[in-house]
């Protein structure tokens, strides 16, 4: 199809204006990357099922009266979404202890967290995504105290909805990274994207440390089949029944 003009082309994501100017249209590429882009590659048909998984979780989510930048699907790899200023923040939230919480605190891999977690990373490339204390977020005017809180109740409800939905697939939501934007009424939304590239997902039940991963970590640990991985999230969530 023809497009209109680019606005921003991110590692997973193009963004295209459309005739409305309150309206975007994503499209999701099958390129991959990890480590801040130092590692790169494709994993085909990553596109369409990244955007199919994620218009279902933002619609599940909307369902429970969470805002988010979610319109429809207009493709299978292309979604339109509502226009926002993202937020530089990555909202991290874990249930499990995984990843650079393990490597920073010496926590096991696989620790069942007592509460969830939520971290604020800076979204920035060249600095590596540092974690952020909430006064240094304040410092750097990243966000108001008032908009730090709503991300956090925000996440942590996010992570409310996401935990129990994929508890219905079978699948254990170990941890997870969102972004939010402010619409041109000052709204926060839920923007971005949820997918296997955006969370540590594990096969309930499975034991073996590497066939229950069916996330990005394929990819950053070369664990192959990533897009087996990939393909068996979407059919697991396209099975749960609103
Ligand atoms: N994450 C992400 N984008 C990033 C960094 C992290 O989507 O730039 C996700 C990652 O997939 C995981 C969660 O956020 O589900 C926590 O990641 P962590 O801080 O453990 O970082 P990692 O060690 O994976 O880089």
């Amino acid at each position: 199809m023809t497009h209109h003009p680019q606005i921003y082309e991110g590692k997973a994501k193009i963004l295209y204006v459309t005739d409305d100017p309150d309206v975007l249209l994503a499209y999701f590429k099958d390129d991959a990357t990890a480590f801040n882009a130092q590692k790169r590659g494709t994993i085909v048909g990553k596109g369409e099922i990244n955007c199919q998984i994620a218009a279902h979780l933002f619609r599940a989510i909307e369902a429970q009266g969470i805002a988010t930048h979610y319109i429809d699907c207009p493709a299978v790899n292309e979604m339109r979404v509502k226009s926002v200023q993202i937020i530089p923040i990555e909202v991290v939230v874990r249930n499990i202890a995984a990843g650079s919480l393990c490597q920073q605190t010496g926590i096991t891999l696989g620790t069942i967290l007592p509460r969830p977690l939520v971290e604020f990373f800076y979204k920035n490339d060249s600095l590596g995504d540092p974690l952020l204390t909430r006064d240094r977020l304040l410092l750097m005017e990243l966000a108001t105290s008032a908009q730090l809180d709503i991300l956090h109740a925000k996440a942590i409800q996010v992570n409310y909805i996401l935990q129990n939905f994929f508890k219905l697939c079978g699948i254990t939501l170990v941890d997870f990274k969102i972004e939010f934007g402010v619409d041109k009424q000052q709204q926060i939304l839920l923007a971005d994207e949820i997918s296997p590239d955006s969370c540590r997902l594990w096969l309930t039940g499975e034991p073996d440390p590497n066939l229950r991963v069916l996330d990005k970590d394929r990819f950053r640990r070369d664990l192959g089949n990533i897009e087996d991985a990939y393909q068996q999230v979407l059919t697991r969530v396209l099975g749960v029944r609103e």
